[in-house]
């Protein structure tokens, strides 16, 4: 059976006080949640060791954003998987499209940073997604096939039960447009479709798919219904907790 998430990432928000009441806040509401939902956080590193402490006792999980391509040693300036989990982290985000976008992060470097997290223990949450231009060339399945196929076609099975895969389309993220749930719906619909055809139906339908791009309290519901939509990567909307959790009980 594939878990329900709705994952908050903070990106760069937030001091380490304003992160600390922002988590807190979250593992209070949270406690009214039904127990198939699982809610993850993603503050900045600097927070983590102070969030994990506010997160104590609660069943929200903690994620970094981004980790190392490397194990350890002299990378001034970079986060190890051993250093994160250090920090309390279960989860790791990889690939979102501001780190492909804006720190030049390629398929190739991800599946180094995958292999890592892994080995340590740590799940992963796989950002995918095309670009405007890329949609508005009818590209956007051959663009996804392609980044997944890249990345998870090199890892087994197995391994599979600790990735979740979030669709990210760019043009919806932080615009305020969001994908209609059928264009959401179709994407991931084809997502479970590669992963079945490298990994077999049963690791394809355990396969948490999750939908990120502008999901809000108000179109959480709709999207959430599509049969391959499992819960949501949300950006904006993580950063105020009764949005976040609004979202959490849209199932
Ligand atoms: C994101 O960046 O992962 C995201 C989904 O952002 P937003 O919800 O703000 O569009």
């Amino acid at each position: 059976m594939r878990k329900f998430i709705v994952a908050g990432n903070w990106k760069m928000n937030t001091t380490v006080p304003q992160g600390v009441e922002l988590a807190k806040a979250v593992a209070e509401k949270s406690k009214e949640l039904p127990a198939n939902v699982e809610l993850v956080v993603a503050p900045p590193f600097t927070h983590l060791v102070c969030v994990a402490d506010a997160l104590k006792g609660s069943k929200v999980a903690l994620s970094a954003q981004n980790c190392a391509d490397k194990e350890k040693g002299a990378y001034t300036g970079e986060v190890s998987v051993d250093m994160l989990v250090s920090a309390g982290c279960s989860y790791t985000i990889l690939g979102h499209s501001e780190r492909r976008q804006y720190y030049g992060e390629t398929d190739a470097k991800l599946v180094e940073k995958v292999k890592l997290a892994l080995a340590a223990g740590l799940k992963v949450i796989l950002c995918v997604g095309e670009n405007l231009e890329e949609r508005e060339a009818g590209r956007h399945f051959a663009v996804v096939t392609e980044q997944i196929k890249n990345v998870l076609y090199q890892f087994s099975a197995a391994e599979m039960a600790s990735i979740v895969v979030a669709y990210e389309p760019v043009w919806a993220i932080g615009t305020g447009k969001t994908a209609s749930a059928e264009q959401a719906e179709e994407i991931h619909a084809c997502i479970r479709n590669v992963l079945e055809e490298k990994f077999g139906k049963a690791v394809a339908d355990d396969t948490t798919i999750l939908y990120g791009g502008s999901c809000k309290p108000s179109n959480a519901k709709e999207l959430f219904a599509q049969p391959d939509i499992d819960g949501g990567l949300i950006g904006g909307a993580a950063l105020k907790a009764d949005d976040f959790i609004a979202i959490a009980e849209s199932f």
